[in-house]
């Protein structure tokens, strides 16, 4: 991958935006008077390449990479750089965004089409940043994964800043291994490989989570089968019971049914002798209506011999006191 373009807005001195445009295949030197913003296009690479330490940035802080100001001019909120890079035509592989950005071609033939990646960072003064690739939103980790083992990543030997180069020699044998490691492309296999051992750790820490499910499972299986003992049990005594239940109904049944049928027989008897008593019952009455009658008749003639009688003791009054005048007027005819 060759670096084919930088641009830069907001980014420490270059507040507005700048685009530098590397063509060819050979070797480009940035040259100009001191201050004027040399080290900040090695800074804005390393920047967009996902650095995270404000101080290797030569900041106190990570929003001292937002140009801040001059005395004609004012801060701004925003910085963001955007780099692209390339493949040469000659050699053009696998594209980095696949993991495989220094391989040849897998296929071993040569692409038509050059591929490139593009990167963008973005830092607000409210602290919120972001990163894109190829104009899409996404993680540092996305950034850093294309990177790996390329030399291009943050810490890696491409980028070698004043005075790193006596800090490389003088250092010990085990940093020096790390800057050679990258170069030789080993990093990424280690990085890899450190992941690969993250994964196995994770895993196994999920078979112990497992074992121990599968311990708690066996206990509540044990209490499951207890549990399940009790269940046939109470079937069995249920059913036992259930046998005796309908024993003792179908007994009772049958009593009842025997008792039924004497209720039912003498319930038969009952009804003939009131059959025969509502009989007797009926003559009676019809006598007894018939001496109602008769008595009612001797009444009637009772009523008319008292008029008769009263009607004669009448006549009887009137006679004797006609007798009485008719005697006196006698007397007195006499005399
Ligand atoms: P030298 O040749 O001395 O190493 P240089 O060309 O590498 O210099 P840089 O160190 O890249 O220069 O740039 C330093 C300049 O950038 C200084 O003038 C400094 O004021 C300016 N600068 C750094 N950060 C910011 C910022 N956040 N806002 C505005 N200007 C900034």
């Amino acid at each position: 991958m060759r670096l084919k373009r930088l641009e830069l807005q907001g980014f420490k001195s270059f507040a507005d935006r700048t685009e530098l445009r590397f063509e060819g295949a050979g070797i480009v030197a940035i040259v100009g008077p001191n201050g004027c913003g040399k080290s900040n296009l090695a800074d804005a690479i390393q920047w967009v390449l996902g650095e995270q330490s404000a101080r290797t940035l030569r900041g106190a802080r990570m929003e001292d990479v937002i140009f801040a100001g001059t005395r004609d001019r004012k801060p701004v909120s925003l910085a963001q750089v955007t780099m692209t890079l390339a493949e040469p035509l000659a050699d053009a592989g696998p594209c980095p965004a696949d993991g495989k950005a220094n391989g040849k071609p897998v296929d071993g033939t040569a692409r038509s089409q050059p591929r490139q990646v593009t990167i963008t960072r973005r830092l607000f003064r409210s602290g919120e940043s972001e990163y894109l690739l190829d104009g899409r939103p996404a993680r540092l980790r996305d950034i850093q994964d294309i990177f790996l083992g390329t030399g291009l990543g943050p810490d890696s030997y491409a980028i070698i800043e004043q005075g790193r180069i006596g800090q490389i020699l003088s250092s010990k044998p085990q940093d020096r291994r790390l800057v050679v490691e990258e170069a030789a492309g080993i990093s990424r296999f280690k990085t890899k490989r450190r992941l690969a051992e993250a994964r196995l750790e994770g895993a196994k820490h999920n078979l112990e989570r497992v074992f121990d499910i599968l311990e708690e499972v066996g206990r509540q299986m044990n209490s499951l089968k207890r549990q399940a003992a009790k269940a046939r049990r109470y079937e069995e005594l249920k059913a036992e019971w259930m046998g005796q239940l309908r024993r003792l109904l179908a007994t009772r049944y049958s009593l009842l049914e025997r008792e039924a049928a004497r209720i039912a027989l003498d319930l038969n008897l009952a009804n003939a002798q009131l059959q025969r008593v509502s009989g007797q019952l009926a003559e009676q009455e019809a006598q007894y209506a018939q001496l109602q009658s008769r008595g009612y008749q001797a009444e009637d003639a009772s009523t008319a011999s008292r008029q008769r009688l009263a009607d004669w003791e009448l006549e009887a009054e009137r006679t004797r006191g006609r007798r009485e005048s008719q005697a006196q007027q006698a007397a007195s005819l006499e005399e």
